[in-house]
């Protein structure tokens, strides 16, 4: 019918819009390559923002000691300890708690966002146990990975841009979060000293790089998709600080934020409006923006069943589309295919593009130096299609030789103990 053509026809035109040829890619990940020399050379020197983490010791493996980490970045926040014992010791023991936030707090003044943080910090501090002990005279010390837009200027201290997920408390805004948060603690005598803020993307390349020493960026491909590597100071012509012992100085860059299910949403709308795909009236849930989440979109695409069960059961359910064909269904999922595909492919051409800035995309003289990327992230953790696809691609624009010596590792919970690790190794006692 002329219906299911129609429905066809822009199902091509966005198959083809989508498209990343190798050529394509190519081209992304040089111009990757281009924009972060020139968001390193200046402050808004390129729309890609280089934003310097300070973090200029990456952990060792040696850290010793009782860490503690607070993780705020939604609508929960977690507080973990770690107690590390060195070399042989490794990680110990670690505990964690998870604390949602009440959504008045999201919305009030700064003195109570924190006091309530500060207390349940406390409250967790108070049930340290066995096998957690503080060095005697020692005070504790915390990582923070706050995960909002914050202008860093120093390892402990960074002023607030603005706030985003939900969140907004003016009289935060410019202020030092560190500040903020110290001064809570000080209210109700909690005595604990911030070592280091950091963002997620920072913590989870401290992870990485205590697992495996090989480890040099990492990318989280989650509600946003965000990265950070290891630059030498002397290559950050806007970075007018003193150079760290260590040449090092870490750098996180934002990518690009990826609506996969937002997408797929808003082109079965455009089906059913211009090709009456679902009908001859538009579902009138079809039209609410983001009401089809990316793990909806996953569950399609992994669909399996022989009659496209789950996608019938996810259309009905979510969109209160029902008495979908097989047809239709294979048709949704061939969809969520092709924007899972595109986000996969880009996502891997920003890997190679930090790859080749770091001169890591090529095998100088038959020296294998091996180059581990910790990946993490709600989307790369649990989107099997989406990473395949992305690994693959990376794979496809290295080479096979160069292949060989790159790994992409799943660094778990990089943002809870990553923290932990950063402020071990930032600490006052070193
Ligand atoms: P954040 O960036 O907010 O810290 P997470 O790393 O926790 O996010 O990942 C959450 C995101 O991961 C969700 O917004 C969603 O896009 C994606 N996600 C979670 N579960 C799945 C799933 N089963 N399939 C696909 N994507 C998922
Ligand atoms: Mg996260």
């Amino acid at each position: 019918t002329g219906r299911w053509a129609r429905a066809v026809a822009i199902l091509k035109e966005m198959e083809e819009k989508c498209g990343t040829p190798i050529g394509k890619l190519r081209q992304v990940a040089d111009a990757m390559t281009v924009e972060m020399h020139a968001g390193l050379a200046s402050e808004g020197g390129s729309k890609l923002k280089m934003l310097i983490s300070y973090v200029d010791n990456l952990p060792t493996g040696d850290e010793k000691g009782l860490f503690y980490a607070l993780d705020l970045g939604g609508t929960n926040f977690r507080v973990l300890r770690v107690q590390l014992g060195g070399r042989e010791g490794r990680v110990v023991k670690q505990e964690f708690e998870e604390v949602s936030i009440p959504p008045h707090l999201m919305t009030g003044s700064s003195h109570e966002l924190f006091d309530y943080i500060a207390a349940a910090l406390a409250k967790f501090v108070a049930t340290e146990g066995e096998g957690f002990h503080v060095s005697p005279g020692r005070q504790r010390e915390l990582g923070f990975t706050f995960s909002f837009p914050v202008r860093q200027t120093s390892i402990a201290s960074g002023d607030l841009i603005k706030w985003t997920k939900g969140f907004s408390i003016e009289d935060t805004v410019g202020e030092d979060v560190v500040g903020e948060l110290t001064k809570a603690m000080e209210r109700i005598g909690l005595d604990m000293r911030v070592a280091a803020l950091v963002n997620d993307t920072i913590g989870t390349l401290a992870g990485g790089r205590y697992h495996n020493k090989d480890a040099i960026a990492a990318v989280i491909l989650g509600t946003g998709t965000n990265a950070a590597y290891v630059e030498r100071a002397h290559a950050i012509p806007k970075w007018h600080g003193l150079l760290p012992k260590s040449g090092e100085m870490i750098f996180e860059k934002i990518i690009s934020g990826m609506y996969l299910g937002e997408i797929v949403r808003r082109v079965l709308c455009r089906m059913a409006e211009e090709a009456n795909f679902f009908g001859d009236t538009v579902p009138p849930k079809l039209k609410i923006p983001f009401i089809l989440r990316t793990p909806h979109m996953s569950a399609m695409h992994h669909d399996t069943s022989p009659d496209l069960r789950v996608v019938g059961k996810k259309l009905k359910d979510i969109l209160e589309i029902s008495n979908t064909s097989l047809k239709m269904r294979k048709l949704v999922v061939e969809l969520c295919d092709i924007v899972a595909t595109r986000g996969a492919r880009l996502s891997a051409a920003g890997i190679v593009g930090i790859l080749k800035k770091l001169g890591r995309d090529t095998v100088r003289d038959g020296e294998k130096q091996k180059s581990v990327i910790a990946l993490d992230g709600g989307l790369f953790e649990h989107y099997t299609k989406f990473s395949a696809c992305m690994q693959s691609t990376v794979k496809e624009l290295l080479g096979e030789e160069v292949s060989e010596t790159v790994v992409i590792e799943h660094s778990n919970d990089g943002s809870g103990i990553g923290a932990a690790l950063l402020a071990a190794s930032h600490s006052q006692y070193l």
